[in-house]
C-alpha cells in the first residue's frame, strides 16, 4: 500500500496555539511508517498549472509573495509563515502523485499532508486552507476523461470551497457528511449544486454507527444508476471522538467500514483519499493508518 507526502508539507507553521500544528502530520507519518505493509513516498510538489484549473492566478501570486516575505495572514484562520507556500504546493504534489498512481495502477492511494483544503475558495484562503487539493485532483482527472468524479468529504466542517468549485459541473458528484450547525455554515441539505451535491448536515454527539449508515445512505444515493470512475476522498479525522474542533464520536474502525463498503460496491475503481482535519495527533494517526490498511486489506 502506498502512502504520499511533501517533504515541505511539515515546514508551514501557523504559530502557537493553532489547531495545524506541524506534530499532526509527524505524528500521522510515524505511524505510517512504523505499520506493515505501507511505502511513504515524497512526491515533488504540484505544477501551478494543475492549481490553476482551481484557484486564480492573482490570489496565488498572493499567497506566494505573502511566505515570501516571512508569512501573514491571507484569510480568516489562515496564517502564512516563510514556507506555507512550499508546503501548499508540496501537499497537492503529493495528493496529485497519489491520483497518478492510482490511476495508473487501478488501485488506492493516500496522500498524507498538510495543510488541508476543503474550505479554500478559488480566490481566498480560509479555514486553515490555501490550496483546494481535492478539487484540483477532481479537476485533473475530468482532464484526463474521467468521466464522472465522486468525491465524499467526511470531515467534521462542511467542505464548503470544493462544493462552490464543483456545485456547477456534472462530470463531478459531491457528498460531505458535516456537523452542524457549526463552522463554516454552508452545507444545508438544500445545497444541491445543479443536483450534484448531496450534504448531509448531522447534529454532535451521535451513536457512531448513525453518522456511518447516514454517509453511507447518502453515498448510495449519489451514484444511483451513476457509477464513478474514480473516487476521491477528503479525509478528515475531526469527526472523531474527542477532536477539539468537533462534536461527531467516529472511531478508526468507521473509516475502514466506509472503505471497505466502497472497495466493494465500486469494485476496480481506484480510491484517493487526501488528508483534512484532524487535531488530535495521535487520534488522528490511527484513523488514517485504519483508512490505509483497509484500502489495502
Ligand atoms: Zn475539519
Amino acid at each position: 500500500m502506498r502512502a504520499f507526502t511533501g517533504r515541505s508539507c511539515l515546514a508551514h507553521n501557523p504559530g502557537p496555539g493553532h489547531p495545524d500544528q506541524p506534530a499532526r502530520l509527524a505524528t500521522v507519518l510515524e505511524s505510517l511508517r512504523s505499520a506493515p505493509g505501507i511505502d511513504v513516498v515524497a512526491a515533488t510538489p504540484a505544477p501551478l498549472d494543475a492549481i490553476l484549473a482551481c484557484h486564480e492566478r492573482s490570489y496565488l501570486d498572493r499567497a506566494r509573495a505573502m511566505s515570501a516575505a516571512g508569512g501573514g495572514e491571507l484569510g480568516t484562520d489562515t496564517t502564512l509563515n516563510a514556507d506555507s507556500w512550499t508546503a501548499a504546493l508540496g501537499a497537492t504534489g503529493a495528493a496529485l502523485a497519489a491520483l497518478d498512481y492510482a490511476l495508473a495502477t487501478g488501485g488506492h492511494a493516500f496522500a498524507a499532508i498538510r495543510p488541508p483544503g476543503h474550505h479554500a475558495l478559488h480566490h481566498r484562503a480560509m479555514g486553515f486552507c490555501i490550496v483546494n487539493h481535492v478539487a484540483v485532483l477532481a479537476r485533473e482527472a475530468v482532464r484526463r476523461e474521467r468521466q464522472r468524479v465522486l468525491i465524499i468529504d467526511w470531515d467534521v466542517h462542511h467542505g464548503n470551497g470544493t462544493q462552490a468549485m464543483v456545485e456547477h459541473d456534472a462530470a463531478i458528484r459531491f457528498v460531505s457528511l458535516h456537523q452542524w450547525p457549526w463552522y463554516p455554515g454552508t452545507g444545508a441539505a438544500a445545497e444541491r449544486g445543479i443536483g450534484n451535491c448531496f450534504n448531509l448536515p448531522m447534529s454532535p454527539g451521535l451513536p457512531a454507527p448513525t453518522y456511518v449508515k447516514t454517509l453511507w445512505r447518502g453515498i448510495e444515493r449519489a451514484t444511483d444508476a451513476w457509477q464513478p470512475d474514480v473516487i476521491l476522498i477528503s479525509a478528515g479525522y475531526d469527526a472523531m471522538l474527542g477532536d477539539p474542533l468537533g462534536g461527531f464520536t467516529l472511531e478508526p474502525t468507521d473509516y475502514a467500514t466506509w472503505v471497505h463498503r466502497l472497495r466493494e460496491r465500486f469494485a476496480d475503481v481506484p480510491i484517493v483519499a487526501v488528508m483534512e482535519g484532524g487535531y488530535a495527533p495521535a487520534r488522528l494517526a490511527a484513523g488514517v493508518v485504519a483508512t490505509v490498511q483497509a484500502m489495502e486489506a
